[in-house]
């Protein structure tokens, strides 16, 4: 698995995670276990969900046989005033059965709370040792750059959006600022929503891609997103087979002609 720097931080994450939104059951937990173990060890979830408990309990099978395991959540934009932030930390701490929380982030910008009372909670969780890095999601440039601007102590160290071969809006402002200012941009949506599983010319390019190195083209699709230096991918797999699939791609490297081609 190919690992990255998350934001500046010196500390390395999969190219490739595991989203959970509309992950359900036994199956889903396996699914989870089945990918972290094949090497996808970031697993994304929201208090929005509903999928924390069921991460809760995957994560606690694997920390008994002592897999690791880089744990996301997100703070809904409803509970963005300052107490609303460290209830919902607890909350979610408290579903996942963890002490910390590795990346916690703002699920959506909430223009009705100024985003420097936000961030002032963000930074208290970071001192209290109940969250470890600050992240955003769904955040523009403009966005981005005022709730840094607003941060006392610390940076953000990621920005999650939508990202996929049908959808490449990340790329017009946000992956330069990233790339820049050394900013992950955690890719959701990676496959399309599905979009991709429908037969068109860029399937069949990926298929071909994909062939070319003993690869599915789901793999070639996740293998092109972390091509870009700044971005991982958290693909939602429902099934240990998917999970395993998806987490395959991340020691996928694609030649330059490739990357550009798609
Ligand atoms: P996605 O990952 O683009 O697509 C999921 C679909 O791909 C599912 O139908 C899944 O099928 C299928 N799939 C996955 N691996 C496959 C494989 N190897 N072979 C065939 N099919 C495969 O869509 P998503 O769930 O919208 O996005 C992924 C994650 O991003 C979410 O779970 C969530 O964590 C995050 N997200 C975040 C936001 C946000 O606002 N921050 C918004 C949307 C999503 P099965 O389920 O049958 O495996």
């Amino acid at each position: 698995m190919i690992e990255k720097e998350l934001g500046r931080t010196g500390e390395k994450i999969p190219a490739i995670g595991l989203g959970t939104w509309a992950l359900y059951g036994e199956r889903g937990e396996e699914a989870l276990i089945a990918g972290v173990k094949a090497g996808a060890y970031l697993i994304d979830t929201a208090e929005a969900y509903g999928t924390e408990p069921l991460v809760g309990r995957a994560l606690s099978k694997l920390k008994a046989e002592g897999v690791k395991v880089f744990l996301a959540t997100k703070v809904s934009p409803e509970h963005f005033h300052h107490d609303d932030v460290i209830k919902s930390c607890e909350g979610s701490l408290k579903r996942l059965g963890l002490s910390t929380i590795d990346l916690y982030q703002l699920h959506w910008p909430n223009p009705s709370v100024p985003i420097s009372e936000t961030v002032k909670a963000m930074e208290e969780l970071v001192d209290q040792g109940k969250i470890r890095y600050i992240g955003v999601s769904n955040f523009s440039v403009k966005q981005l750059e005022e709730a840094r601007a607003s941060m006392k102590k610390y940076d953000l160290v990621s920005d999650q959006v939508e990202y996929s071969p049908f959808n490449r809006e990340a790329e017009k402002e946000l992956m330069p600022y990233c790339e820049k200012e050394k900013i992950t941009i955690i890719a959701y949506s990676p496959l399309g929503h599905g979009q991709l599983f429908k037969d068109s010319e860029l399937r069949i390019m990926l298929e071909k891609i994909g062939n070319a190195h003993g690869k599915s083209w789901v793999q070639a699709a996740l293998a092109w997103l972390v091509s870009k230096p700044q971005v991982v991918a958290i693909p939602k797999a429902s099934t240990p087979e998917h999970a395993v699939e998806d987490a395959g791609a991340g020691d996928l490297v694609l030649t330059p002609e490739e990357v550009s081609a798609l």
